[in-house]
Formats: structure tokens, sequence, C-alpha cells
């Protein structure tokens, strides 16, 4: 098959489009023929290599597939269609049988240290295919799992989200942020996001009641104006260094801040005075739990949530697709089809 592998780590020219060999049949696995698999943040740190984690190599990254059964491992018939649930856990241990899969020690998430979707065929554990209907196309079905499972756990499960709450969606022109825009609006809640100045009239069209520039001036006091100095009841953090500050003093008196990522950067001070005379919570996410993306997968396929697309390549055009999310112009999601 073909794949985008790298053998070393380093900037999106280590990324070849070669041959590589297929994946083999084995029990309790399905081999998926990809048709569309999205990028995602993780794709760029398994690229340039982590402290403290050996990537396999060579490798094929890829967290976010829809495609085709090849071989279904007994479970489905060649052909169905289908997406994959890109949580990959152990399915016997305690935290699997309750349900909190992504709290799994085994936790591991497809194309990370295993090899993902940026090929022509990838093998999974059967337990990760999730058929979808025919009225969902492979390109939006591979641009929905990872963002909208991400977003729903750190809105619904971490943060408790309540519909009339206040919630600010920091770089809401994200797949994170596009995710948790459509999510916190379906539940209820009235919706800011933080954008570049270039997508703040499509970051509107989804659902978000203003936007603020991120880059310029101080949107804790914008939210604050917006709400009758009341501020966010819940911050979706994904950014790090460049927003983490403001996106604490953005919270409301008992607000949650839930962080999944940083982009920009780890480090953040908190001023703990602030902190417990304002009784914030600073919480962490990491994906979420498979039974969250079927709910979730729901609302996808009647149709009330909708994964934003920002642009569909080759999977031979994988160096520009990187290049394209690293330099962060891009609004909703980048996807590639073999
Ligand atoms: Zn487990």
């Amino acid at each position: 098959m073909k794949a985008a592998r790298f053998h070393e780590h380093g900037g999106p020219g280590v990324l070849r489009y070669e041959d590589a060999p297929d994946p083999e049949p084995h029990p309790c696995r399905a081999i998926i023929r990809v048709r569309a698999c999205a990028l995602n943040h993780l794709d760029l740190w398994q690229r340039r290599g982590l402290e403290r984690v050996r990537i396999p190599l060579p490798h094929v990254s890829g967290s976010d597939v829809a495609g085709e059964v090849v071989d279904g491992g007994g479970a489905f018939d060649p052909g169905t269609r289908v997406l994959l649930q890109p949580g990959l856990s152990c399915g016997r241990c305690e935290k699997c049988l309750a349900g909190c899969d992504n709290e799994c020690l085994a936790y591991d998430v497809l194309g990370y240290m295993s090899d993902g979707g940026h090929a022509e065929l990838v093998s999974v554990p059967t337990d990760n295919v999730v058929p979808i209907p025919d009225h969902i196309d492979f390109i939006a079905a591979a641009a929905f799992p990872l963002t909208f499972l991400t977003a729903w756990h750190m809105l619904l499960t971490r943060a408790s989200l309540q519909a009339g709450d206040v919630v600010l969606v920091i770089a809401g022109g994200s797949g994170v942020g596009q995710a948790a825009i459509q999510i916190a609006k379906l539940h209820g809640a009235r919706v800011f996001a933080t954008s570049g100045p270039g997508k703040m009239e499509q970051a509107r069209a989804i659902g978000a009641e203003d936007v603020f520039d991120h880059y310029a001036g101080d949107f804790s006091r914008r939210v604050r104006a917006a709400t009758g100095n009341r501020g966010a009841d819940i911050v979706i953090e994904h950014v790090g260094e460049a927003t983490w500050e403001r996106s604490v003093r953005s919270l409301a008196r008992c607000g949650r801040l839930v962080t999944c990522g940083a982009t920009t950067g780890p480090r953040g001070s908190v001023d703990l005075a602030h902190l417990f005379a304002r009784q914030l919570s600073l919480l962490g996410s990491y994906m979420g739990r498979k039974s969250e993306l079927l709910e979730a997968a729901a609302l996808f396929f009647d149709g009330r949530l909708t994964p934003v697309v920002d642009e569909v390549l080759p999977l031979s055009e994988v160096r520009v697709a990187h290049g394209r999310l690293e330099s962060g112009r891009q609004f909703g999601k980048i996807v590639l089809t073999p």
C-alpha cells in the first residue's frame, strides 16, 4: 500500500509518501480501506518528536479515519462504510469495564504508538469500528471523531455544562474549537469564542454569539463586558501559553477552565488567591469515552453537529497539509484522501 510515513523526526520535509507493507489480518481486528483521514495537532507532535515518548519508526500517523471494511475480523461485512473511534484501550481493566475507557492505563490513540490512517489501509480492533449511514460522506466522517469526542468530554463530562452557561471557546476556528462551539450551542449555552481576525464570521456562523480577536487586546475584558461583568462559566482551552492568563481571567465565580492541549507551549501560571477566592476549577481532559463518541455521532448522523472541513488534499500532499495546520490559517479540519 501507499502510506505517508516518517523515518526520523523533524519538519514536514521528513514525511515521505511511499510504499509500505499492508497490515496483516489478525483475530479481533479489522482492516479498513481508508477513504479519508483528517489531520490533528497530535500528528504534528509525533512528527516533530516528543520528549520521553518513543514513537516506533518508520511511523504512519493519523487518528481520524473513515473508509470501507476490507476484512471485518468476523464482526463486519466487507464493504461496510465506517468511521473509526480513535481511542485504543485494553477493554478488560476496571476503568474500561466501567465505561471510562479513556482512563485505561493502556490507553493509546490510533496513529500514536501504532500505525494510523495516513495510508491506503489501516488495522484496528473491531471494537473501534463504527458504521456510518449512507448519507454521511467519508470526508465529513473523517473530520468528525477526535475533535468532537474531545470537545464533548471537555464540556459535558469534565465541565458539567448546563443550559444557560456562558462558554468561551479559545481558538474557535481550530478543530476542537469548531466542535466545542457547536456542542455548547446545541446544549443551550451562550457561546463566545476567540480567533484570529480572518475567522470571526465563520465562528459566528456555527453558533458563537460574539468573537474576540485573541491577537489584539484582552479578550477577558470583552467577555466580561458582554456578560454584565459575570465572565465565562466554562473556558475551553487548548492553546496554552499564548492565551492561558487571559483564559483564567475570563472565568466567572465558580467557573471551570478545561484544557486539552498547549499548542503554543505548556507553561502557565495561576494566581492562587484568585483561584480560591473565586472558587475556580482548572481541569485537564484527554480524548473521551467511546460512549460519548457514539452519543455525539448520533447527532452528527442526524445533522445537528456538522464537522467543518477547511481543505481536502490528496495524501501525497501530506507535507503541504502539515504546513497548513502548523500555520494556523485553517478554519476547521484538513482532510487527506489516499
Ligand atoms: Zn483498560
